[in-house]
């Protein structure tokens, strides 16, 4: 299956005359961490809600190599802490991560705690290119008093947070657009990349992508046959993934999805969208957003 990925992402890239693909949702973190992650799918806990069986279960450099050579120029290491006194150290790992893995965007997360602000400010000081947030596992309200510094910060440094924000694939008390749309009226200028579109409230995350320009939005796991089973994409929305094209970034979740990766980029193609649009999703709008040379 996977030699099959790579034939397949091949001709697409070379249709498409893409030097790579980038892909902005990826999760590398430190191995403990990757360990407990995994168990959780594992028993398929409240927070997954389903089977879920992981396609990519590899050691790390295994797991590099095998994005590598699906055409991966760049990629991210999404880590994001549950509970306090966590984001700090997680931070430390993937800036370490980032310096030993050229083609992976620095990242870094943070967490409702008072001393967020100065974890965050040396973040952004030693080179992060992407934040972090889970809303669901953090289990807080992004607008948290806590948090009024660090989004100040950031807005101001034009650092994108991808921010796993909608109720998918389980609810969470703080889950859903509202609390996003409070957070955005404070700060307009943030440049947000929601999570998978955020599923499965797909249409009022793009009315927030259209009322704010840094707004953008992850493909992660939409429409493969896993999540249109449970969380379809509505096809009267179609007409805005194409007035919102730039603002469309490829995401696939690697390692911890239940299928192939190819079918991530697959679930794009049989859009129909056209061949400019999968160009900008699949590489330039994060060439641009994250100035990669
Ligand atoms: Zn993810």
């Amino acid at each position: 299956m996977i030699g099959d990925d790579n034939t397949y992402l091949t001709n697409f890239r070379s249709r498409l005359e893409l030097p790579g693909i980038i892909d902005v949702h990826t999760h590398f973190m430190p191995e403990q961490v990757m360990a407990k992650v995994w168990a959780y799918f594992d028993s398929a806990g409240p927070l997954v809600g389903r089977e879920w069986p992981i396609a990519y279960r590899d050691d790390e450099q295994v797991r590099l190599k095998t994005l590598r050579d699906f055409g991966v120029r760049a990629f991210t290491s999404l880590v994001y802490p549950h509970k306090p006194d966590m984001a700090a150290w997680l931070n430390e790992w993937s800036a370490d991560f980032a310096e030993r893995t050229p083609d992976c965007l620095h990242t870094a997360t943070f967490y409702p705690e008072h001393y967020a602000d100065s974890y965050v400010e040396a973040a952004i000081e030693r080179g992060a290119r992407v934040f972090k947030v889970h809303v669901q596992v953090g289990d807080f309200h992004p607008g948290d008093p806590l948090l009024n510094p660090v989004w100040g910060m950031i807005e101001d440094a034009g650092i994108p947070v991808l921010i796993h924000c909608g109720s998918g694939p389980a609810p969470g008390e703080y889950t859903g657009p509202e609390p996003i749309a409070g957070l955005l009226q404070r700060y307009p200028r943030l440049r947000l990349i929601i999570a998978h579109m955020g599923t499965p409230e797909y249409s009022e995350f793009l009315d927030l992508a259209e009322e704010y320009p840094g707004v953008h939005l992850d493909t992660t796991m939409v429409w493969t046959d896993f999540t249109e089973a449970s969380a379809p994409f509505p096809t009267a929305e179609h007409g805005r993934l194409r007035a919102l094209s730039e603002r469309i970034l490829f995401g696939s979740d690697f390692p911890n999805i239940p299928y192939s990766y190819g079918h991530s980029i697959f679930a794009l193609e049989r859009l129909e969208l056209g061949d400019s649009w999968l160009r900008q999703v699949c590489y330039r709008n994060a060439v641009r957003l994250f100035d990669i040379t």
